[in-house]
């Protein structure tokens, strides 16, 4: 049986008609940019997140950026983000010109550790962009605590964890302006690149507004060196057809999770997720980890299980960032991880049956270590 990483047909099969629909309406519209499918997704999506505002945007790193200039965050600043994200979190401080300050993640929960955040606080810090990796929700309540201590902002990182919460309120609402996105493998997925900022500051709002539109408020008038990171009226459309959907997919998701907690408990030396106490997770992922990781994926791939590593090369060590001078070692925690962490497949619509195929090969693997 081949089992793909991710498989959007389950999810897509039963949305077809409206999908075309909501294509058709766009279509015949004539309207394409900035109309009636971007106000309406926008207003659900900041009801979705218990938000004031939402603005859609061209995708996530885009978002983060906006987030970043909108608080007027720049060169000299610094930006603290965990060790252990994907690249798309540093990449959008480097963007304005400011340096991502790297925290090592808990080895418990895989998200930014609120205990050793405090240390590197200089007169430089400026934001602290929490990501709610893999889906599950960073203990935002010692972070804001930090925030409101040191008078930092806090931009969240929520392209992973549509609809998780920490201590009952839900990612995107907690830090000053929040960045998601609709990639479309996200729990939420547009057809094509796609995200949005959440806040409940009407300034920051207003000033996000301005900025991913050429920064205009009023057409061919421009009040700041604004961009083109619009999100366009197909994508809302669409959009607005998944998000009603995403709870129950979530929930599909967390079910998928119970079943390999329970299958795959005890076997080899895996590690299985852990949630912090408070938070929950919307498994955009489901990692594992195991010193055998290349060999595992190794073997789960000739019997036609499709898995993937997130992430291979933590962004302290990418090219990318050579010029931070950092060599191996500086992050062990972000380094193990990237050495021994996988991805199984997680996708409503992943059924019993396949998911214990996948565990049955896992236990497999281990019984001939
Ligand atoms: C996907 C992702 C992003 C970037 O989103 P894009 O829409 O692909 O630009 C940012 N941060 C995290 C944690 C992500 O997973």
């Amino acid at each position: 049986m081949k089992i793909p990483f991710l498989d959007f047909t389950y999810m897509h099969s039963g949305l077809r008609e409206e999908m075309i629909d909501a294509f058709a309406e766009v279509y015949d519209s004539n309207w394409f940019i900035l109309g009636k499918k971007v106000d309406a997704f926008e207003s659900e999506f900041a009801r979705f997140c218990g938000s004031r505002f939402c603005a859609g945007v061209s995708n996530g790193l885009d978002a983060l950026k906006l987030a970043l200039m909108a608080l007027g965050i720049k060169e000299g600043d610094e930006v603290i983000v965990p060790s252990n994200t994907y690249i798309a979190t540093p990449l959008a401080v480097s963007f304005v010109g400011a340096k991502p300050v790297f925290v090592e993640p808990s080895l418990k929960t895989y998200n930014i550790d609120p205990d050793l955040i405090s240390d590197i606080i200089t007169e430089r810090t400026k934001a602290i962009i929490p990501v709610h990796l893999y889906g599950q929700a960073c203990e935002m309540e010692q972070i804001m605590d930090i925030a409101h201590k040191y008078k930092l902002f806090i931009i969240e990182d929520n392209a992973q964890a549509q609809g998780a919460m920490f201590n009952e309120c839900l990612t995107g609402n907690w830090g000053d302006i929040n960045a998601t996105s609709f990639y479309p493998g996200k729990n939420l997925g547009a057809l094509g690149d796609a995200g949005a900022i959440t806040t409940n500051n009407s300034e920051h709002y207003e000033k996000i507004l301005a900025l991913r539109n050429y920064g205009s408020k009023a057409k061919y008038v421009h009040d700041f060196i604004g961009y083109n990171m619009r999100l366009d009226e197909i994508q809302a459309s669409f959009l607005s057809v998944k998000l009603k959907k995403l709870n129950d997919w979530n929930k599909q998701r967390s079910e998928i999770a119970q079943r390999y907690n329970e299958m795959l408990d005890g076997v080899g030396d895996v590690v299985l997720p852990k949630l912090a106490n408070k938070a929950t997770h919307v498994y955009h992922l489901y990692v594992i980890r195991t010193k055998y990781r290349n060999k595992l994926q190794k073997y789960l791939s000739d019997q036609g299980v499709c898995t993937l590593i997130h992430y291979p090369i933590p962004p302290h060590l990418q090219n990318a960032y050579s010029h931070l001078n950092y060599s191996k070692g500086a992050f062990p925690i972000a380094e193990e991880l990237a050495d021994t962490s996988l991805s199984l497949p997680i996708w409503p619509g992943l059924n019993l049956k396949q998911i214990e195929t996948i565990s049955m090969h896992i236990k497999a693997f281990f019984s001939a270590q």
